[in-house]
């Protein structure tokens, strides 16, 4: 079925009277489900709107048509439904797409929608850009923006059901491995995961819900008492501090030790399985003693080790590890017990994959939506 297109106004997302911009208006996904506003003689009002947001997936309140016209204007008289004002989709021949968001302040940010066999996932972001600045990743080049908002961060979801002609409860897979750093922004990050959850809003199982973090001890130790159940990944990328800081410079405030001892601690609360993230960087980390320490790393730990061939960038420095190695590496960590797959990324050609994600390819931008 073709993407089922819709039709908002870019120029309706920003308020202008005569030469004077005026502030943005309040986004509602920005406010809890029980702070959404309710017609006072009508309460069941309140549950209409969230059911036309969460369920149908409208993507303006106009198209709201199950509440009355005059108070769906009045709504959007007060409200703003979408953070974006510009969408750019980039279709990959592997049937993935990116996103490219225009936020309502200019700034940019990107998702991505990765429809496998059975399962529909999106990849989302939960910041302009990144303040960790790991070597390997274009994002981290890009340097840091903004911290997203807890509605900008779930509006992401919404917005990729909406291009793809899907319903938002179709995406039941989610994960926070786009740009930033999501335990750098905690708040919004953890509020975004609650409305995911939220029988009211997105009704996802945390289990489906990934977050990624480059492995930051004292938010893991804070995440661990959040109660929520979902699946933890963390980019360690090496197992022995003096290439671990060469790559990831935020390595050098944290211990691979602490965040071990943070991660017992979580698993310990959570019941759940580690993954880690490991990009195989060629003669970097790639090293069979490098495998051999990374095994004894996860000793007692519940783990799942995800090898990522590295993704190319413009000027990286960096080079992916071969096949060949890729493999005996995976073999040593196996031989020690130690459950580990090879990940490929989705939508390379699309700038898509892991760590690509740099605003920079060329998009061919939707109709004005
Ligand atoms: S790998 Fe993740 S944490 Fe590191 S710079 Fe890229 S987006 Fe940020």
């Amino acid at each position: 079925m073709p993407p089922r297109r819709r039709k908002h106004d870019r120029a309706s997302l920003v308020c202008v009277t005569g030469d004077v911009q005026a502030p943005p208006k309040p986004l509602l996904l920005d406010l809890e489900p029980e702070a959404w506003p309710a017609d006072d003689a009508r309460p069941y009002r309140r549950q209409q709107l969230l059911s036309a947001v969460f369920e149908t997936g409208v993507a303006s309140l106009d198209e709201a048509t199950s509440l009355p016209k005059a108070w769906r204007q009045a709504l959007a008289e007060t409200y703003a439904l979408s953070p974006f004002q510009a969408v750019d989709r980039v279709p990959s021949w592997d049937g993935s797409v990116r996103y490219l968001l225009t936020l309502r302040d200019g700034r940019q940010t990107e998702a991505v929608y990765m429809p496998y066999d059975n399962r529909k996932t999106v990849c989302i972001s939960s910041m302009v850009g990144c303040p960790a600045g790991c070597r390997f990743c274009a994002t981290g080049a890009l340097g840091f923006g903004r911290n997203l908002s807890r509605g900008e961060i779930v509006a992401q979801l919404l917005v990729i059901a909406q291009h793809e002609g899907l319903a938002p409860k179709d995406l039941r897979n989610v994960v926070l491995m786009g740009m930033g750093e999501a335990l750098l922004n905690y708040e919004e990050a953890v509020a975004a995961i609650r409305r995911m959850i939220d029988p009211e809003a997105l009704d996802m199982s945390p289990r489906r819900i990934t977050l990624s973090t480059v492995g930051l001890p004292a938010r893991i130790r804070r995440l661990a008492g959040e109660g929520l159940n979902l699946t933890l990944a963390v980019s360690l990328h090496a197992p022995d501090e003096e290439t671990r800081q060469a790559i990831i410079p935020t390595a050098h405030a944290h211990s691979i030790d602490d965040i071990m001892d943070s991660l017992a601690l979580w698993q310990e609360r959570t019941n759940r399985r580690v993954t880690f993230e490991y990009t195989m960087l060629k003669g970097v980390n790639d090293h069979d003693w490098q495998a051999a320490k990374l095994a004894a790393r996860l000793r007692g730990l519940r783990a799942h080790v995800n090898l990522i061939p590295f993704n190319d960038w413009a000027n990286s420095g960096f080079e992916s590890s071969s096949r060949t190695r890729i493999d005996a590496f995976k073999r040593r960590i196996e031989s020690a017990g130690v459950s580990v797959s090879v990940r490929f990324s989705r939508g390379q050609d699309a700038g898509g994959a892991c760590g690509q994600l740099s605003l920079q390819t060329p998009t061919e931008p939707l109709e004005a939506r």
